[in-house]
């Protein structure tokens, strides 16, 4: 450990690397594909650095989770508005859609007396590259 290694250039590099990838996705990115776009800048970046950069830009707000049926943790923009995500079934990847699909009626009720305050959603299917 540094006297202050959360403030070194390298660090502010990988941290600002790291935000822009996640930032600029075209949806939620898991650690490991996070490592492999930022390893395109940074060849020398490893896992744990991804890791403790993702727990920094959580901590600071910049960023969000978003776990889906899988159960494998991702992370994307904490400035994106409702929206929902879509799986590819060939390529693994999660894109964010635009809108919402389902435009549910705000406290809608339902038969048994469930009145509904939010939705989550996930899709899934074939993207456009994959088709
Ligand atoms: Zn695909
Ligand atoms: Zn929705």
């Amino acid at each position: 450990m540094g006297t202050s290694p959360n403030t070194t250039p390298r660090r502010t590099a990988q941290r600002q690397t790291i935000a822009r990838i996640i930032t600029g996705a075209p949806g939620p990115l898991t650690v490991e594909e996070i490592l492999a776009e930022a390893q395109a800048d940074l060849p020398n970046l490893g896992i744990a650095t991804v890791y403790r950069t993702v727990k920094l830009l959580l901590a600071s707000g910049e960023i969000q989770t978003v776990v889906l049926p899988d159960g494998v943790n991702r992370y994307e923009s904490a400035e994106l508005g409702h929206h929902h995500h879509f799986r590819c079934r060939a390529c693994g990847k999660v894109f964010d859609l635009d809108g919402c699909p389902v435009k549910l009626p705000a406290n809608m009720k339902l038969p048994g007396g469930f009145v509904v305050e939010a939705h989550e959603l996930t899709l899934f299917g074939t993207c456009p590259d994959c088709q």
